[in-house]
């Protein structure tokens, strides 16, 4: 890949220029290896061009909401779909290290954006049972729940979705979602709940078209 060369890429409402790809790329294969994202230095050396253009391409990434930094101390927190903190949404690609997804929606994304089967483990917001979904090629194989619901909010892309993450949860029935939204009536005009099965096969679609521009997949 030419960095020097300035291609554009559409993404949603967003542009992606071949460093930063190539940038995002690198990221996702160390946190991949590691748990955590590089730091600076490391990319520096690993890319093997100047601190200064790193420090603004991940200003541009977080800009385009692409990643996360934490304010005081630059770190990477979160690398969308993955979050690099804990929490209640756990991916388990074949082969990788447990990873966490901001998100329902985003725990869904993660298989298609490494093109890897994968578990995801995460639970019901309203009683807390545990729901495991299983992916293998693309597809969803197995699951712990015969009727798995997500709640999402009408507008998906970034930044406005990040407000709603954490409301984008797994509930185990209908009758737990509906529960939770009778809880959280201001949500009920913002977002849907939805079966699984009806919500997978866009995420799929779009966090696999991801990867691939990306190059991860
Ligand atoms: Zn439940």
């Amino acid at each position: 890949m030419n960095d020097h060369r300035y291609a554009t890429r559409k993404h949603g409402s967003g542009m992606m220029t071949e460093f930063e790809a190539t940038l995002l790329r690198q990221i996702f294969k160390m946190v991949l290896e590691t748990g955590k994202a590089p730091s600076v230095t490391v990319l520096h050396k690993t890319l093997k061009t100047y601190r200064l253009r790193i420090v603004r391409t991940i200003g541009k990434l977080e800009e385009k909401d692409r990643l996360v930094r934490k304010k005081e101390t630059g770190e990477i927190v979160c690398v969308y779909p993955l979050s690099l903190v804990p929490t209640e949404h756990q991916v388990i690609m074949e082969g990788e290290k447990r990873l966490f997804a901001n998100c329902a929606l985003d725990a869904l994304s993660i298989p298609h954006v490494f093109n890897k089967n994968a578990e995801i483990i995460s639970q019901c917001h309203t009683c807390k049972e545990i729901i495991t979904i299983t992916v293998k090629n693309g597809e969803i194989v197995s699951k712990s729940h015969a009727r798995i619901y997500v709640w999402s909010p009408k507008q998906i892309e970034r930044p406005v979705a990040a407000e709603y993450s954490p409301f984008m949860n797994f509930f185990c029935s209908e009758e737990h979602i509906e529960a939770w939204m009778r809880e959280n009536p201001q949500l009920v005009q913002k977002g849907q709940s939805q079966l699984l099965e009806h919500v997978y096969p866009s995420i799929r679609e779009r966090w696999a078209r991801y990867g691939r521009m990306i190059g991860t997949r």
